[in-house]
């Protein structure tokens, strides 16, 4: 099924934010999404439960991108994340998901954390589930048409772009 407008339309806006010079991989865009919002996105891997790709915490000043460690296609699901902040959706309530699993249900984390939102898509995934892989899959692409000493997508390695 084609990206719906509204995803091509997000997919565009966070193209044009690109640096004007130099490579433009996924993290550099993440980082220009960050300044436009003036707020700041941090990525970092993480152990995630088992058969979790990402997830995206959202913090009263801050946002967390984690991405499962040793994920082969973290690029993808990176751009999911992303999808997701960009589309406008919202985690769920991390008191919520405290409830829901007792793995986080530490009060350091529902103190500090407002929401979360935690995924790996399957077939029948949820709306927004849908349309956060349809923007990735959309960004990947794009990226990868860009021209080539622009787009670095495949030179990144995970080390590099964490930091
Ligand atoms: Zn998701």
């Amino acid at each position: 099924m084609p990206a719906s407008r509204r995803v091509t339309r997000a997919v565009s806006e966070v193209l044009d934010m690109a640096p004007r010079r130099g490579e433009v991989s996924l993290p550099r865009l993440v980082e220009a999404v960050s300044d436009n919002r003036d707020r700041p996105i941090e990525l970092t891997t993480a152990d995630l439960p088992p058969g979790v790709c990402g997830q995206w915490r959202q913090y009263a000043d801050r946002d967390v991108f984690l991405i499962q460690r040793g994920l082969p296609a973290w690029d993808r699901t990176l751009a999911h994340e992303l999808g997701h902040l960009v589309l406008g959706h919202e985690g769920i309530p991390v008191v919520q998901a405290a409830m829901e699993s007792t793995e986080v249900a530490s009060s350091e984390l529902i103190g500090y954390m407002l929401n979360q939102r935690t995924g790996c898509m399957g077939p029948s995934g949820e709306d927004a589930e849908q349309e956060a892989e349809d923007f990735a899959a959309l960004l990947i692409y794009r990226l990868g048409r860009l021209p080539s000493d622009r787009s670095s997508i495949v030179q990144v390695r995970l080390g590099e772009a964490f930091g």
